[in-house]
């Protein structure tokens, strides 16, 4: 392998590899699910043998090169084209800032309340401001070599949502233009109006379902079964594939050795647990980390398929069975019926033969763990939405229930920014959540905005007095005293 900073010369072939039958598909052809039996697929790459010939030392100087590359193919999360998807060329290769996001230890004070030790990585420093741009950049790029090759003149993109993946999707369907029109179908009302601003603002075609993410889903399954459709979900598993670059970064962040770390992530449809392990494993089997990290998965009591199934211990007798979901103030991970189930089952029992007993874990926690847990993170210079919250809470969790060393380094996934889920925060603030979710306010948590001089003493007053007064209340507020 050459290193450096210049586009790999390495290309490779790949194949859909389906989870059910075993059966493989070439990649010339958009699948999503099996054909024969209606599995999930995964993308395999059928030369992944040659890249074992390079030393992980080699590899670990290769992406340590890249990272300062000024080739924006090479800038996100190509940095490991060898392992994302060796069959796209440079051209193919969409940049519009995603990877490459911060993780920022916590406070020494946050540390000290919640008695773990902890980091986020900030995933919502992504330019929708959420993970799903990793997955959504791998999709979109190996669209754009699909269309180049066929000469597509017309690709309908669509995909149902909890909000940010059709934040994503819209966001790279406009960049991207040309054939491609951007349709997306969100449950109506589940969704922040900051999420419902992104797609309208990228101008996609937005329609709303009544129902949750499970019924928009089902839609979506039948355009895509029965028109020609780009599906964008992550059933599509060129998504699972870019959002393997999150375990990537995490060991590159550290230096390639993850002794100590353990990865917290909140699971929804669970692409993204699912792609953490599979990139964890990816490095494993290259040598480029000598151990895995533990990966806990985070599910609220409210929407919790995945917890239910591995909290029967012994494997022989656990049964796979979907939820009705409750509200959850973790609304972008509030689906019952995750559609990547199966592949969480593959490669959970990979990583726990590898990693050992306990190296994938899954943790309930309640939806006033999760918002008291956002609070806090955010009261100590964090900027995690509801997501980021629930890994807090299910790593407060993991060190009550003994599952997590005083030594161990948690490192928790804010999924998304803050600001996209702020109207929980303000729900939180004023105390008034809708009671299905069981949330009430930590009064020493709440903060509110005060009025510091009454608005009719704007007539009363002139504009001199006005300001007087105004200063006069803020000293007295806040007991100044005079230099
Ligand atoms: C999609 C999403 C999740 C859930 O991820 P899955 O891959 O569906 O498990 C969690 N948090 C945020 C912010 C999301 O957008
Ligand atoms: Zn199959």
């Amino acid at each position: 392998m050459k290193s450096g900073q210049t586009f790999p010369a390495y290309r490779s072939r790949m194949e859909y590899f389906c989870l059910g039958c075993g059966r493989r598909y070439d990649i010339d052809e958009l699948h999503y699910t099996c054909p024969s039996c209606g599995d999930v697929f995964l993308l395999r790459d059928t030369g992944f043998k040659e890249l074992k010939q390079t030393q992980g030392e080699k590899w670990r100087e290769i992406f340590d090169a890249r990272a300062g590359s000024k080739d924006p193919a090479l800038r996100g999360i190509f940095r490991f084209y060898e392992l994302m998807a060796p069959v796209l060329e440079p051209e193919d290769i969409i940049y519009l800032g995603e990877g490459g996001t911060p993780i920022v230890e916590s406070s020494p004070q946050l540390c000290e309340i919640t008695k773990v030790r902890t980091a986020y990585k900030n995933d919502g420093q992504n330019p929708s401001a959420s993970f799903k741009d990793r997955g959504m950049v791998c999709a979109f790029s190996y669209l754009r070599a699909l269309i180049r090759r066929h000469g597509w003149d017309q690709v309908l993109t669509v995909c149902a949502s909890t909000g940010d993946t059709s934040a994503s999707a819209a966001l790279y369907a406009a960049y991207v233009g040309g054939p491609v029109k951007s349709v997306v179908i969100l449950p109506h009302g589940k969704v922040t109006p900051q999420q419902m601003a992104q797609p309208l603002g990228s101008g996609a075609v937005v329609l709303e379902v009544p129902g949750v993410f499970d019924d928009c889903m089902k839609v979506v399954e039948y355009l895509a079964d029965n028109f020609r459709v780009a599906l964008l979900n992550s059933k599509n598993a060129w998504r699972i594939l870019g959002q393997e670059s999150y375990a990537f970064e995490v060991a590159q962040w550290y230096d390639w050795d993850l002794a100590g770390k353990c990865v917290f992530v909140p699971i929804g449809n669970a692409g993204n647990i699912t792609a953490v392990m599979s990139g964890f494993l990816k490095l494993l089997d290259l040598g480029v980390i000598e151990s895995l990290p533990r990966v806990f998965g985070v599910q609220s009591h409210h929407a919790d398929p995945v917890y239910r199934y591995y909290s029967v211990d012994e494997p022989g007798k656990r049964r796979w069975r979907p939820v009705n979901v409750q509200p959850s103030a973790a609304q972008a991970a509030m689906i019952g019926n995750p559609v990547s189930f199966p592949r969480v089952r593959h490669f959970a029992e990979r990583f726990e033969a590898l990693g050992g007993d306990g190296a994938f874990q899954v943790l309930q926690v309640t939806e006033q763990q999760i918002m008291d847990s956002m609070i806090l993170a955010n009261r100590f210079g964090h900027i995690a939405c509801t997501q980021g919250g629930e890994c807090l809470a299910g790593a407060v969790r993991a060190r009550e229930l003994g599952l997590l060393g005083q030594d161990e380094l948690a490192v928790l996934d804010a999924t998304a920014h803050q600001l996209k889920f702020i109207g929980f925060q303000e729900m939180y603030f004023q105390d008034s959540f809708p009671a299905e979710y069981g949330v009430r306010a930590r009064p020493e948590f709440v903060n509110r905005p005060e009025l510091i001089i009454e608005p009719k003493d704007k007539d009363r007053l002139s504009a001199e007095d006005y300001v007087a007064k105004a200063a006069e209340n803020v000293v007295q507020r806040l007991g100044l005293t005079r230099k």
